[in-house]
Parts: structure tokens; C-alpha cells; sequence
């Protein structure tokens, strides 16, 4: 790796725990970054053979953090408290670094780390697949990092080593802090990306429908369509999309953007964000796990059987180019849209 900081974890062992969208891409691209990892799993569990068949050393997440100098937690958020309580605290080393991909635990202290221990986060501003993806290719996916707790003097040199061995500083890394990170982290994902995207969608693709066009031409017009949109801000912003699409379709944002994302609509994300700043939306997740998730359940019931979905499917079969590793057909030169 380029940066002199990576040596800081040369002669570590890294515990990964997990084995999912973050843990795999940690695990694979610490690894082929030349370091020493250990993945800690349950018994059992859905992830251990995989993780083994990757060629991973796979063991228990107590046997797991017992001989590592640096744990990262990458298990989903809602079971990291007992995951804590059960196999880190009694075995992690003084001096040895706990590694989170998102602050939530430890700024709603649902975890409070022991005191003799570096608490740091690396996150990568991607799902794994991507943090994966980018690493094969000899990139690297953004990444911001934080030191919540320094004891051995080494916790930022410790970051920064992590976020290079999974590919983040062949990109770019930024600091940060537990409550930014949790706070925006969260924000983003329920206003703007999961929430506030996949809602878009439905209300523009019911509103098609409902007026009596074909689902099919919704269906192109509001989701498919959106990538080609979302590239070009990833490439170049706001101001490349504008250069792309039609001067029609300009006016016709400029015109008709602003009256379905109002002021209304900007007073609404406030409510969202206060909602998290100031713990209303922690607690209740919280307890919507603890009940078992039957809201989330229904949530997620719904929109499965959205009919977006159903016609989606069907179109999708049709474009089996779409799907991942599948041959994509000879390049064109980008279009353009509207
Ligand atoms: P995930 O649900 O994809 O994977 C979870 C893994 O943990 C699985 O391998 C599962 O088998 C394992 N697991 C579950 N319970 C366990 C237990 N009790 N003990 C040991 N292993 C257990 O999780 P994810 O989406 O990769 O999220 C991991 C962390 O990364 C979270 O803190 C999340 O907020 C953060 N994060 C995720 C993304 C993302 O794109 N998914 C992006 C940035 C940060
Ligand atoms: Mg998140």
C-alpha cells in the first residue's frame, strides 16, 4: 500500500467479526493488503462456511478477539451490544483496538467500551460489494474514521492503517467523529437514499400507473432510468447530469422539481434529523428489535409486494445482463436521456 501508516498494523492480528456486507469485503481486502486475519463467527451460523471456503482461519468470536490486536465489530448494529457484553469484553487485550464501521453503539451507549482499549471507526462510504469491487480493480471506495478512545497512542495511525488495507486510502479518507458519522449516516440513509429514493420512486411510478399508462414504461421511466441519472452526479454532480439530458428536460426540472421537493418537504427531513440527533430514533429501533421487528416485517412486506416489484421482475428476467457477473452487451456511447 502507498501510505507509511499501513506498517502500523503489519504485525497485527485482525479479528473481523462478521461475515456479511462489510465483514467479507474487510476480511478479503485486509488479507490481499498482506495482513493477518482471523474471521470470528458463530458455530453454525449462516456465514461460517463461507467464510471457511474463502480460505479464511473462521473460529468463534470469543477464540476470535482473544489473540487480536485489533477487533472490528461487523456484525449488524442490533446484536453488537450482546456480541460485546458476551465475547469482546472479557477477552480483548489492553491496548488492542475495537473497530466499528458505524458509530450507533457507542454513540448511543448501547456499548461503553472498557477503558483500557482504542476505540475507532473506519466507514466505508459504499455497501461491501462495492468496497470489494473497487479494491479488485485496484481502487478503493472513500472511507471517514474516527478515534472515540486513544490509549496506546496509536489509535489514529491504527484508523488510517485499516482504511488503507481495505482499499480507502487509494481513494480518499476523511475524519470524522461517532456522532457526525452516526448521525449523517443515519440521515442519508432514511432521507435521501433508502428511504427517500425507494419512496420516490413508488409515489412516480403509482402516479403513471394510476393515470393509466403501461407499468412497463412507469417502471423505465422512474427506476431503471434513475441509474443513468445517479452515475452521472457520482461522476460529475448536478452539473454533469445538466449536461447530458435534454434542454426539456432541464426546464423541466428546474420547473417542476422544486413542486414535488418543496420547502414542505425540507421542513419534514429537519423533523427526521432532529428525530435522530436526539435519540428518538434510536430508541424506538431499539425496541422494534427487541419486539422481534413486527413492524419491519410488514415495512418490508409491503414493499416487496409493491408493484413496482412484481413488474420489475419481469422486465429484469428480460435484461439478464443486469444481473452481476453475467456478459455485458458491447459498450454504447452514453445516450442521451429525456
Ligand atoms: P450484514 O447483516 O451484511 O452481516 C452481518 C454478519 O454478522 C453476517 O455474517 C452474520 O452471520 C454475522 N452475525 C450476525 N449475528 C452474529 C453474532 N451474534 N455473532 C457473530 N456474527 C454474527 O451486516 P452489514 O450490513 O455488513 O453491517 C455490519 C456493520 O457495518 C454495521 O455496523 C453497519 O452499520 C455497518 N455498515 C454497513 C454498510 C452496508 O453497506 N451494509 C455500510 C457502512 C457501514
Ligand atoms: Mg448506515
Amino acid at each position: 500500500m502507498s501510505t507509511t501508516s499501513h506498517s502500523t498494523l503489519a504485525q497485527a492480528r485482525i479479528a473481523v467479526l462478521g461475515y456479511g456486507s462489510q465483514g467479507r469485503a474487510h476480511a478479503l481486502n485486509l488479507r490481499d493488503s498482506g495482513l493477518d486475519v482471523v474471521v470470528g463467527l458463530r458455530k453454525g451460523g449462516p456465514s461460517w462456511e463461507k467464510a471457511r471456503a474463502e480460505g479464511f482461519n473462521v473460529a468463534e468470536p470469543a477464540d476470535a478477539v482473544r489473540g487480536a490486536d485489533l477487533v472490528a465489530v461487523l456484525t449488524p448494529d442490533m446484536v453488537q451490544p450482546a456480541l460485546y457484553h458476551e465475547s469482546i469484553e472479557p477477552n480483548i487485550k489492553p491496548g488492542a483496538a475495537l473497530l466499528f464501521a458505524h458509530g450507533f453503539n457507542v454513540h448511543f451507549k448501547q456499548i461503553e467500551p472498557r477503558a483500557d482499549i482504542d476505540v475507532i471507526l473506519v466507514a466505508p462510504k459504499g455497501p461491501g460489494a462495492l468496497v470489494r469491487r473497487e479494491y479488485e480493480i485496484g481502487r478503493g471506495v472513500p472511507c471517514i474514521w474516527a478515534v472515540h478512545q486513544d490509549v496506546s497512542g496509536q489509535a489514529e495511525a491504527k484508523a488510517k492503517a485499516y482504511a488503507d488495507g481495505i482499499g480507502g486510502g487509494r481513494a480518499l479518507l476523511i475524519k470524522t467523529d461517532f456522532k457526525e458519522e452516526t448521525e449523517t449516516d443515519l440521515f442519508g440513509e432514511q432521507a435521501v437514499l433508502c428511504g427517500g429514493a425507494s419512496s420516490l420512486v413508488q409515489a412516480g411510478f403509482e402516479t403513471l400507473v394510476e393515470a393509466g399508462y403501461q407499468p412497463e414504461i412507469a417502471y423505465y421511466e422512474v427506476l431503471h432510468e434513475l441509474k443513468l441519472i445517479v452515475d452521472l452526479f457520482y461522476e460529475g454532480g448536478i452539473a454533469r447530469m445538466l449536461e447530458f439530458v435534454s434542454e426539456t428536460a432541464q426546464y423541466g426540472d428546474y420547473v417542476s422539481g422544486p413542486r414535488v421537493i418543496d420547502a414542505g418537504t425540507k421542513e419534514r427531513m429537519k423533523a427526521v434529523l432532529t428525530d435522530i440527533q436526539d435519540g428518538t430514533f434510536a430508541r424506538n429501533w431499539i425496541a422494534e428489535h427487541k419486539a422481534g421487528l413486527p413492524n419491519y416485517k410488514r415495512f418490508k412486506q409491503a414493499d416487496l409486494e409493491h408493484p413496482i416489484e412484481q413488474v420489475g421482475a419481469k422486465l429484469r428476467a428480460r435484461m439478464p445482463w443486469l444481473q452481476a457477473g453475467a456478459a455485458k452487451p458491447a459498450a454504447e456511447p452514453l445516450k442521451k436521456v429525456g
